[in-house]
């Protein structure tokens, strides 16, 4: 019986494992350093969490989401974006009592049913942040600068900054009916699902990616022409903190986002580099009125997700996040020597210094084989004679450089301690 894992999900081991330690390490730093505090929230949640936040008509709700009835017959679902949990903890656990702003970040699978492709997974993994509690455009820069500062920590290379204002609830019903009025004469030639979208949310039709729809809504109205007076003030506020901060960005006026819930600022970090048509690699915006949507007090909110699996794919790319391998590896030819290369690395161990050993009888070609191949930087051979001598040779893979050393000054060696 042979078995495999399902389709569009996949397995996360070495060496690639050491790119998402990484990552995940560069996140925290960096995130930290904007005060933003890791929150876990369950991988399953009432469906309705889902339905209501992200909304009816979105792709997600609509094709993607991984929903089932449980033993006792409630609809549950396997989180496709971590939003809406996070928006349920916050209420749910009255975090909203705490001083302003709250920032919380996360990292965690989540799951979507979608056509698995380069960049585009079943199961794949985020990284997110979500602040509570500021609705000014200090804080839409401050999570930008942060985004930027974390994908820079991680060399990456050829990012492109996009940015939209999606209005609120005062500018969108005025925008909606402009974009309803500019659609009108052109139902028949979009697609089925923007067909229906013309009914219930037109601004979805901007976020389809049928190449019909694509180059029907050319000369659509824009968003931006349509703001309010106070959404202006914001979305130019926020835009003159991206230069002060000399962040340079475009404006992506048809950039809707695949969520009903943002309000205002949206935004979007692509790459050149690799990935096909999925070039996003980060995406955001603000959700000023989701909390209260959801039951809890009016609260402005802005967040955003990082898509770990494309990060990684440019970062592989790239050649990032090597691993270094063993600091030192016992080759031990016969049992005595191989205790004593064993007490000899428990000592190390101890220390928090990573050591590897021969195993099974192992030649010692083999031996050697192997510590090549972990990236040991130093080599010890022990034998018989080394032992009878009390002098074990030791060669540096690295430089190829080699010595002796007395077997007890090894503890000591200068070439085996972790650097600070
Ligand atoms: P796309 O337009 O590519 O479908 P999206 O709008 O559905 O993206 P979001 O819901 O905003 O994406 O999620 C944020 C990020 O998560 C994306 O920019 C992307 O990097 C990543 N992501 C989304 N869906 C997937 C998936 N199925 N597999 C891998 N990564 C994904
Ligand atoms: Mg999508």
């Amino acid at each position: 019986m042979k078995y495999n894992a399902l389709k569009g999900v996949h397995d996360i081991f070495p060496p690639d494992i050491y790119i998402w330690q990484k990552v995940e390490s560069a996140a925290e730093e960096v995130f930290s350093a904007y005060g933003f505090q890791e929150i876990r929230v369950p991988i399953i949640e009432a469906t309705d969490i889902f339905t209501r936040s992200i909304g009816e008509t979105t792709d997600i709700v609509e094709k993607e989401m991984y929903t089932f009835p449980d033993k006792a017959g409630r609809s549950i679902t396997l989180r496709p974006e971590g939003t809406a949990p996070v928006v349920r903890s916050y209420i749910e656990n009255h975090l909203y009592n705490q001083p302003s702003p709250q920032k919380f970040f996360y990292s965690g699978p989540m799951f979507r049913y979608e056509r698995p492709q380069k960049g585009r997974f079943r199961q794949f993994y985020q990284i997110g942040a979500e602040a509570f509690g500021a609705a000014e455009p200090k804080l839409d820069a401050e999570i930008i600068s942060m985004l930027k500062l974390f994908l820079e920590r991680l060399e990456l290379k050829e990012l492109n900054f996009e940015v939209n204002s999606i209005g609120c609830e005062k500018c969108r019903p005025d925008y909606k009916k402009a974009l309803s009025d500019f659609f009108s004469n052109k139902i028949s030639g979009l697609c089925p699902d923007c067909n229906r979208r013309y009914i219930h949310n037109p601004l979805r039709i901007l976020d389809c990616k049928v190449d019909a729809c694509i180059e029907l809504r050319k000369n659509a109205p824009q968003v931006t022409n349509h703001l309010c007076g106070d959404c202006k003030e914001h979305f130019e506020g926020f835009q003159s903190l991206l230069k002060l901060l000399n962040i340079s960005y475009v404006i992506n006026p048809n950039m809707v986002r695949g969520l009903d819930y943002y309000t205002r600022t949206t935004f979007e970090v692509t790459s050149e580099e690799h990935l096909g048509s999925q070039k996003a690699v980060a995406a955001g915006g603000r959700y000023d009125r989701l909390v209260e949507e959801f039951g809890g007090p009016p609260t402005p909110a802005i967040g955003f997700a990082i898509g770990m699996e494309r990060l990684v794919e440019i970062l592989r790319n790239q050649n990032s996040g090597l691993h270094s391998g063993p600091k030192a590896f016992f080759a031990t030819i016969g049992p005595k020597a191989d205790t004593e290369g064993f007490l000899i690395a428990e000592k190390l161990r101890a220390k928090g210094i990573n050591v590897e050993l021969g195993y099974g009888d192992a030649s010692l070609k083999s031996q050697l084989r192997r510590a090549d191949k972990l990236k040991a930087d130093y080599v010890f051979i022990i034998g018989d004679d080394e032992l009878k001598s009390g002098r074990v040779k030791w060669k540096n893979l690295r430089d190829s450089s080699q010595g002796e050393i007395g077997i007890e000054e090894i503890p000591d060696f200068k070439g085996l301690r972790n650097q600070p």
